[in-house]
Parts: C-alpha cells; sequence; structure tokens
C-alpha cells in the first residue's frame, strides 16, 4: 500500500475551468475541484508521512507546519473570496432597495392624494401658469423615476443573480472545508498512528534497518512523486492567482455597480428634491388660492351683511311709507272712481264738442278758400300784368340792344401819339360815341354808351332787367364783342375784386330766387363751354377735349340739348367762383403780337333757372347765356399764319353768321341762318323767339386801335339798325351773308365826318329805335312764362 502512486493526477484535473465554475457554466466541475484538490492533498501527505517515517520526528514536525500553512492559506483564500462582503454588500442593497421602495410608495401616494385634491379653476389667477409648469414638470419627474425604477430593478436582478452565485460559492467552500477537516481528521489519526509505528519500530531495530534500506530504495521514486508535489503546488498557486484576479474584476464590478448605485441615488435625490419642490409649490398655490377663496368668501359676505342691512332699513321705510299712503291711496281710489264716472260721460260730450269745432272749422276752411282764390285770382292777375309791362318794355327797348363800352387808357397801351386817345362822349346824349379815326371824326349811335368812367356796377344796371327777366322763364343773350384787348373779359368776367356781368348776374338771380322762396321753388345750374375753330367743348367737363355735338330733342319740342354738356347747380358765390376758376383752367388761351393776352375762342357761360310755382305747380326755365366773344380783329393786322390764320377765320366765319342771325331775326325772316356756325345753332333758343339779346361793344379809345374801333362800332350799328320793316329790311340785309363780318358795309350806314350817323337825314334806318322801332311779335316756339 505504501508503495502506490496516486490514484488521481493534480495534472489531469479540470484546473482550468475552477473558477470559470464562479460564471455558473460549469459548476459540477468548480465544485469537485476542491475535493479532487483535498484529496490529492490527502494522497500527497499520505506520501509525507511514509517519508516521515522514513526521516523521522524532525521530518514530521516540519510537515505539520506545512499542513498548517496550508490550512491558513485555505482560510485566507476563503475569506478573499469575499463571500462575506459580498453578503454585506448584497443585505445593504437589499435594504436600500428597500428603503427606496418604500419612499417611492410615500412619493407615490402623495402624488395621488395631490391629483385627486381638486384644484379651483383660477382663470386669470398668475399662479395658474405656473402650476401649469410645475405639473408638466411633475409628470416629467414621474417619468424618469419610472425609468430609474426600471433601471433600478434591472440592478436588483443583477445583485441578485450574484448574490445567488455567491451562496452557490460559499456552499462549494463549505463541503471544501467539512471535506479538508476529515482529512485533517483522518491525516491526524495516521499521524498518531505512525507515531505509534515508528515507536513500535524503534524498538524493533533490525526491521528499522530494513526500512531505511527499503526507503533507501524508494528514495529517488519519492523524489519524483515530490517534484511532482511541487509541480502541482506551483499550478494549484497560479490557479489560486488566477482566483484573486477573477475576485479582482468582480470587486470592480461590485464597485462600478456601487457607484451606480450612487449615481441612481443622486438621482432619485435630485428628482425628490424637485418633487417636493414641485409639492410644495403647489402646497402654496393651493394655501394662497384657499386663502383668496377665504378672503373673497369674508367681503362677500361683509358686503352681503352691509346690503342686507341697506335693504332692512329700506324695508323699514317702506314699511312706514306703506302706512302713510294707504290712507293717499284711499283717497286717490275715491278720486279715481269720480273720475271714472266723469270719463263714462266724457264720450258723449266729446262727440258733441268735436261736432261744434268741425263746424267751425269746415267755416273757416271755407272763408280761407275763398280768401285764397280772391288771392290767387289777384296773383294771376299780377304775373299778367307783369308779363304785360315786361313785353311792353321789351318793346319798348327792343329784344336785341347794342350797348358800347370804352375802356379807359392802360399802361398796355404804351405812350406816344399811338396811345393817344381817340374817342370821345356826347355830353347830352349817352347813345353818342365819336371816334376819330385817321384825322376824321365818326359818329355812331347805339342804344347805350359807357365811358371809360363807367363802373362794372353802372354796366350790370343797364342789363339788370333782362337777367331779371330769365327768372320769368325768358332766354337772354348777352355778347361781349370786339377786338382783343378792348375790355370783354373784363366787363363779362371782371376780376375777383371788381366781378363783372358773370358773377353778378348770378348774384342777382340768388337774391330774386330767394325774394321768390316763398311761391317758387327755383334750381339754378351753370354750364360752361367754349368754341375753338368750331368744336364744342365743355370747360366744366373732366374731359375738355372732347369734341361736343348739338342735337335736338328727341322729345320732338323743337329744343336743342348738347349730349355730355356738364352742369353744376350753384347756390351761392363760392360755388360760381368755383365753377369759373375750373373753367378758366379748361380754356384755351394763345396770344398774338396784337395784344399780350388774346382770347382765340368764344367762352359761353350758360345759366338756367329752372322755377317750379307752388301754388300753380306751371314750370319755368329761362336760359342766360353769357358770351365772351373771341376777339374781332382782322387777320392781316395781327399777322397770323397757319393755325393762327385758321383760328381767324374760324372766328370771322362764326361772328358773320351771328351777325346774319341777327339781322335775319330783327327783320323776322322767314329763315334764320342759325346753323352756319356752332356759336348761333348752339344759341338758337336763346336767339329766337320772345328771347332778348344785349350785344355789349367793347372799344379801345386809343389811337392805334381806331381801325379796329371803327370795325366793331361799324358792326354794333349795323347791328342795332336792323330793326325795320320787313320790305326794307330784306333789301337792307343783302350783304349779310358775307361771311367776313367785318367787311359788311350797308350802304346806308357810311359814316359821314363829323355828323352823327342817326341823325343823317337819308338814313332813316339810323334813327333812334324808339322812335323808329315796331312792336316786333314773337318768332318761333315761346317759352313757357308764368300767366
Ligand atoms: P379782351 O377780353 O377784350 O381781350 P380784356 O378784358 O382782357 O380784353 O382787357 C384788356 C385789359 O384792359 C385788361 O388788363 C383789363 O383789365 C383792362 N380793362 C378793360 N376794360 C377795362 C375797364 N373798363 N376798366 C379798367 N380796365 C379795363
Ligand atoms: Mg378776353
Amino acid at each position: 500500500m505504501q508503495g502506490r502512486r496516486p490514484e488521481v493526477s493534480l495534472l489531469s484535473l479540470p484546473g482550468s475551468c475552477l473558477w470559470r465554475g464562479l460564471g455558473g457554466t460549469r459548476v459540477t466541475s468548480a465544485l469537485l475541484a476542491p475535493q479532487t484538490f483535498l484529496r490529492a492533498q490527502a494522497t500527497w501527505v499520505l506520501k509525507w508521512e511514509r517519508l516521515l517515517k522514513a526521516i523521522g520526528m524532525g521530518q514530521v514536525e516540519n510537515l505539520k507546519e506545512k499542513l498548517i500553512s496550508q490550512a491558513q492559506e485555505v482560510s485566507r483564500l476563503r475569506s478573499e473570496l469575499g463571500g462575506t462582503d459580498l453578503e454585506k454588500h448584497r443585505d445593504l442593497l437589499m435594504v436600500e432597495n428597500e428603503r427606496l421602495r418604500q419612499e417611492m410608495r410615500r412619493f407615490e401616494a402623495e402624488l395621488q392624494e395631490l391629483r385627486a385634491k381638486p384644484v379651483a379653476p383660477c382663470t386669470g389667477c398668475e399662479h395658474s401658469q405656473e402650476s401649469a409648469q410645475l405639473r408638466d414638470k411633475l409628470s416629467q419627474l414621474q417619468l424618469e423615476v419610472v425609468e430609474n425604477k426600471g433601471m433600478l430593478s434591472e440592478l436588483n436582478l443583477e445583485v441578485q443573480q450574484k448574490t445567488d452565485r455567491l451562496a452557490e460559492v460559499e456552499l462549494r467552500l463549505k463541503d471544501c472545508l467539512a471535506e479538508k477537516a476529515q482529512e485533517e481528521e483522518r491525516l491526524s489519526r495516521r499521524l498518531r498512528d505512525s507515531h505509534e509505528t515508528i515507536a513500535s519500530l524503534r524498538a524493533q531495530s533490525p526491521p528499522i534497518k530494513y526500512v531505511i534500506k527499503t526507503v533507501e530504495v524508494e528514495s529517488s521514486k519519492t523524489k519524483q512523486a515530490l517534484s511532482e508535489s511541487q509541480a502541482r503546488n506551483q499550478h494549484l498557486q497560479e490557479q489560486v492567482a488566477m482566483q484573486r484576479q477573477v475576485l479582482k474584476e468582480m470587486e470592480q464590478q461590485l464597485q462600478s455597480s456601487h457607484q451606480l448605485t450612487a449615481q441612481l441615488r443622486a438621482q432619485i435625490a435630485m428628482y425628490e428634491s424637485e418633487l417636493e419642490r414641485a409639492h410644495g409649490q403647489m402646497l402654496e398655490e393651493m394655501q394662497s388660492l384657499e386663502e383668496d377663496k377665504n378672503r373673497a368668501i369674508e367681503e362677500a359676505f361683509a358686503r352681503a351683511q352691509v346690503e342686507m342691512k341697506a335693504v332692512h332699513e329700506n324695508l323699514a321705510g317702506v314699511r312706514t311709507n306703506l302706512l302713510t299712503l294707504q290712507p293717499a291711496l284711499r283717497t286717490l281710489t275715491n278720486d279715481y272712481n269720480g273720475l271714472k264716472r266723469q270719463v263714462r260721460g266724457f264720450p258723449l260730450l266729446l262727440q258733441e264738442a268735436l261736432k261744434s269745432v268741425k263746424a267751425e272749422i269746415g267755416q273757416a276752411i271755407e272763408e280761407v278758400n275763398s280768401n285764397n282764390q280772391e288771392l290767387l285770382r289777384k296773383y294771376r292777375r299780377e304775373l299778367q300784368l307783369r308779363k304785360k309791362c315786361h313785353n311792353e318794355l321789351v318793346r319798348l327797348k327792343g329784344n336785341i340792344r347794342v350797348i358800347a363800352r370804352v375802356r379807359p387808357v392802360t399802361k398796355e397801351d404804351g405812350e406816344g401819339p399811338e396811345a393817344t386817345n381817340a374817342v370821345t362822349f356826347d355830353a347830352d346824349d349817352d347813345s353818342i360815341i365819336h371816334l376819330l379815326h385817321k384825322g376824321k371824326p365818326v359818329s355812331f349811335e347805339l342804344d347805350k354808351v359807357f365811358s371809360p368812367r363807367a363802373s362794372q356796377q353802372d354796366v350790370f344796371q343797364e342789363v339788370q332787367a333782362l337777367i331779371t327777366s330769365c327768372i320769368d322763364g325768358f332766354n337772354v343773350c348777352i355778347f361781349a364783342y370786339g377786338q382783343t384787348g378792348a375790355g370783354k373779359t373784363y366787363t363779362m368776367e371782371g376780376t375777383p375784386e371788381n366781378p363783372g356781368i358773370n358773377q353778378r348776374a348770378l348774384q342777382l338771380l340768388f337774391s330774386e330766387v330767394q325774394e321768390k322762396a316763398s311761391d317758387w321753388d327755383y334750381t339754378i345750374t351753370v354750364s360752361a363751354a367754349e368754341i375753338y375753330n368750331e368744336v364744342l367743348r365743355d370747360l366744366l367737363g373732366q374731359e375738355p377735349q372732347e369734341k361736343l355735338e348739338i342735337r335736338l330733342c328727341p322729345d320732338g319740342s323743337g329744343q336743342l340739348y348738347v349730349p355730355g354738356l356738364t352742369e353744376f347747380r350753384v347756390q351761392s358765390v363760392e360755388d360760381i367762383n368755383k365753377v369759373f376758376e375750373f373753367g378758366h383752367t379748361n380754356r384755351t388761351t394763345e396770344f398774338t403780337n396784337l395784344n399780350e393776352h388774346s382770347s382765340r375762342s368764344h367762352a359761353l357761360l350758360i345759366v338756367t333757372v329752372r322755377g317750379v310755382d307752388c301754388s300753380t305747380g306751371l314750370r319755368t326755365t329761362g336760359k342766360l347765356n353769357l358770351v365772351d366773344l373771341a376777339g374781332s380783329e382782322r387777320v392781316g393786322k395781327s399777322g397770323a399764319e397757319g393755325s393762327r390764320l385758321r383760328e381767324a377765320q374760324h372766328i370771322n366765319k362764326s361772328l358773320s353768321a351771328l351777325g346774319d342771325v341777327i339781322a335775319a331775326l330783327r327783320s323776322r325772316q322767314g329763315h334764320v341762318p342759325f346753323r352756319n356756325s356752332k356759336l348761333t345753332y348752339l344759341l338758337q333758343d336763346s336767339l329766337s323767339g320772345d328771347s332778348k339779346t344785349l350785344m355789349v361793344v367793347q372799344v379801345s379809345p386809343v389811337e392805334k386801335n381806331t381801325s379796329e374801333t371803327l370795325y366793331s362800332l361799324k358792326f354794333a350799328e349795323r347791328v342795332r339798325s336792323v330793326e325795320l320793316g320787313p320790305g326794307s329790311r330784306r333789301a337792307e340785309l343783302g350783304s349779310w351773308s358775307s361771311q367776313e363780318h367785318l367787311e359788311w358795309e350797308p350802304a346806308c350806314q357810311t359814316p359821314q365826318p363829323s355828323a352823327r350817323a342817326h341823325s343823317a337825314p337819308s338814313s332813316g334806318t339810323t334813327s333812334r329805335p324808339g322812335s323808329i322801332r315796331r312792336k316786333l311779335q314773337p318768332l318761333g316756339k315761346s317759352r313757357p312764362v308764368p300767366v
């Protein structure tokens, strides 16, 4: 038996797997390893025992020491395995986990409690926004807590696994230790036996020698076994080193898990603090809300109390009032009953009263009616009388009148002999004008002559009657005729400080209309047009370049109208000024070498007065045409050519046509050539019938203009002189058809030097109109007049 080789070789053991079994994959081999190791150790001790037996007690002591050191090594290894430390860690972690779980539960309970609490909606509360933010933060934190919980449970699982593994290792260690104890026991027993044996052997000397010999024989074998044992020991030490390494790794793992746990704990602490803060804020907010609520309740209560007090007081007052009112109510009821009785009889009384009042009113109405009838009859008679007077006036004055106005000498006339005055007047007769032309005096007789001293008002007074007749429904034409610079525009328009006929006429119309406003309803409208090169244009229109046409009214009345001609209703002087200003800007004006400003077109201001007689409903329409004619100067003198020549020809033609029409009207010819020019065609209504025409011939007084003055005055006198009987008229009017109005010179009208033309005995046609003028019968269609 002593010579037997160990049954199990340590080299054949699965040493490399010994500690790997801790990972949990090779548990069986790991469990086997310490047992095998102990078994090998036992075998090794046995061998040593044998050796000790051979070498004696000293060697045995050495072996014992070695055994003790081996046992210490085993216990050290056991402690190094860290079973107890791991257990401590595990326990600590479990305790910590438990604590954390409890805290979590506590927080969850608190949270639920908070959620369950009804939060009073406080719209507009300054905390509501903060509260919402806190709630959001809380839910975020809750999410994070859930995540951390997950992580914690993972860690717990890991710790649990490690704890399980530790328990296994412990079990294995316990087994190993038990086995080792048994083996120790056995070895010590055997050692004792060996001692006894050695003692007995010592007693038997010869056999010892044999044994020594045997030992010597076996010595080489033992040495081999020793080296093997050493190798195994070396291997074991390596194993131990590996174990240590593994232990170290595990320690590191444990440390990192500790760190993680610490981090998690810190996070949890942070969340807790945030939760706590949020909770605190919520509590504060709720507290403040509660306080607000309480305060509001208190205030409402106080108010209610005050109101109640007031109501009570009122009630008391009302009660006292009621007490005092009751007797009054009784008297009122009595009064009411009395009145009720009276009211019952009232309809009868009323009926009677109504009957008598009706009768009285009827009588009064009848009286008023008869009065009215009488007044109306008188009024109509007055109107007829007025019309009669007017017609008489017209008959006396003639329906075509010609006046002359001589402008003063102005700076523009210059100095020297050319600017000397060539016009003189008759001190006794305001219808005579003398002109010194080329050293020869020429006299003309017109209806009226205004000297340069005459004011705008003087001239206006002369035309005033015509303008008022317009209100009665007559058509009136006032023309300003004369060479450029003779004062046509001054007479018609005037200056802003000293207005001419146009503005004064409208002012007069306004005041007349206002005077008659109780009986008549008048509307005054204004149009402004221009005839330039035989083209009619609207001066108040938005497009003054547009060419307008004159058309016959489609109603068959024979009246003319201009489609598209702008008409403004005017009610004040301001309105008129605006209209004139607008018209001015649209008007075409050109320069010539005769005068600085020369108008090459006819400017017409057409004022229409429409009236309705309030009592009779009769309607009247009167038209006042105020015409500033284009310059009548002759082409040759103005030096015009090209377009200027064309302008002059057009002007010449239209002025001739005007002369022709006036002549035809005054001689009561069957045909009046209205259509020969735009001007006469447009004014047809206002020139024919019982219309009135006034021609203001403007005269320049200076020497250099005497030729043009002479022609203008001739034209004026001729216009005026054609008021004769039809027979003679026809003979005289032959030359009026000439297109050159200035070329016409009636045979009977040759001015006699130094003799008054009107007084020339040879010319019956030039005598004063009042003496020879016959009453003219109205021609054509009459304007409606109030009759
Ligand atoms: P026309 O229109 O015939 O070309 P204007 O009316 O423009 O002539 O008159 C030419 C100039 O003579 C203007 O400066 C005007 O003020 C002046 N004038 C015309 N008539 C008078 C008058 N009666 N009193 C004062 N100045 C006048
Ligand atoms: Mg002018």
